[in-house]
């Protein structure tokens, strides 16, 4: 929809915007009112350089898009129907959880071990572990690929399935022949289109599922929704978003907390939406109440950095990472609160 600046396009203005949409296979329908006239673009108006180069026609005052920038994962989509399944929990039909280290320490693989067994006794579904770490610092710890065999044995020693971040198209190969069946993209690389790319395309042939967190210096919701469209367009839609705290930060928390975003990704995709308190507050003294604010928001999941002994831990884990009992306590509350909610609090719009 194009809504000029002056009351009504002159017959010069409209024949070149005529021209423009022309070139994108779309025509132009105005719309005339007692006042004003609005112009609505028919066809398919997601090409952007169609957008572009309207809105940077000086008579032009803004475009409203009607159209839904993601076909795929878009909630009027064919694929809302579409249920993804991961440590035997269907998401959206019961509270999932993933929980676990947010570093594996390749030289002390008993932590993880222990600290997998604990997560599962505390009523999680999956088990996280990062093998490969993104750093604040990148002379810091940036994790090993040794870690990946300690992940799996882990995921054998207690029956759950894993998730574990992937930063490079190598990681990708890796991690999908060794069994991981979570793929999770940083927030660091969220807006990492070639990276998508690769996810996207290597998963296409399997149930694998992603887990996309959001990116720190995404603004729009819809942003974030395009970035997982761009990962099933390769054929699975297996992707679930994570967000876990965004830019600027609030002070005394590690970021800014974005688990209220929730109800807005509802409305406009059928992606399940599973929230990470640990990252987005970063202080495991406040994650328990950010968690049950994800689950109050409407969150279909939660992904919580936990450790058996977190001052022992290396990246995240000393600083964030609940100890077993805080994080039984932790599930067992979101488990309560989802079912709560499911009750049906539903507020009228
Ligand atoms: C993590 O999950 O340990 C991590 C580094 O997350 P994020 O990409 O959200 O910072
Ligand atoms: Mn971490």
């Amino acid at each position: 929809m194009i809504l000029p600046k002056t009351n009504r396009l002159t017959p010069e203005q409209l024949q070149e915007v005529t021209a423009i949409v022309a070139e994108f296979g779309c025509k132009i329908q105005p719309i005339i009112g007692a006042v004003r006239t609005i112009y609505a673009i028919v066809g398919d108006e997601r090409d952007e350089l169609m957008i572009n180069r309207l809105e940077g026609l000086d008579y032009v005052d803004r475009i409203d898009r009607i159209q839904s920038p993601f076909k795929l994962m878009d909630k009027r989509s064919d694929l809302a129907t579409h249920r993804i399944k991961l440590g035997g929990v269907v998401l959206g039909e019961e509270l999932f959880v993933v929980a676990g280290a947010c570093t594996i320490d390749p030289k002390n693989p008993n932590y993880f071990y222990e600290t997998a067994h604990a997560v599962k006794e505390a009523g999680a579904h999956a088990i996280r572990g990062g093998v490969w770490k993104p750093r604040t610092n990148p002379y810091t710890f940036q994790g090993d690929t040794k870690s990946l065999d300690i992940l799996m044995e882990a995921s054998r020693r207690t029956g759950l399935p894993v998730d574990t971040e992937v930063m490079e198209e190598a990681h990708i190969k890796l991690a999908l022949d060794a069994g991981v069946c979570c793929l999770q993209i940083g927030a660091r690389n969220a807006l990492n289109y070639s990276l998508l790319r690769a996810v996207g395309k290597a998963i296409a042939e399997r149930d694998t599922a992603v887990l996309l967190k959001r990116s720190i210096h995404m603004g729009p919701i819809s942003e974030f929704i395009s970035a997982a469209e761009y990962i099933a367009a390769f054929g699975n839609p297996n992707v679930i978003l994570c967000p876990r705290g965004t830019t600027p930060t609030i002070d005394g928390y590690r970021n800014h907390p974005d688990e209220s975003i929730t109800p807005l990704l509802k409305e406009k995709t059928w992606a399940p939406v599973v929230v990470d308190p640990s990252h987005s507050v970063g202080k495991a003294v406040y994650v328990p109440a950010c968690a049950l604010a994800a689950v109050a928001y409407g969150a279909d999941g939660l992904c919580i950095e936990a450790h058996v002994e977190p001052a022992k831990g290396i990246g995240d884990d000393p600083k964030q990472a609940l100890t077993p009992p805080v994080l039984a306590e932790t599930i067992r509350q979101a488990k309560q609160l989802w079912e709560l909610r499911r009750g049906g609090i539903q507020a009228k719009k």
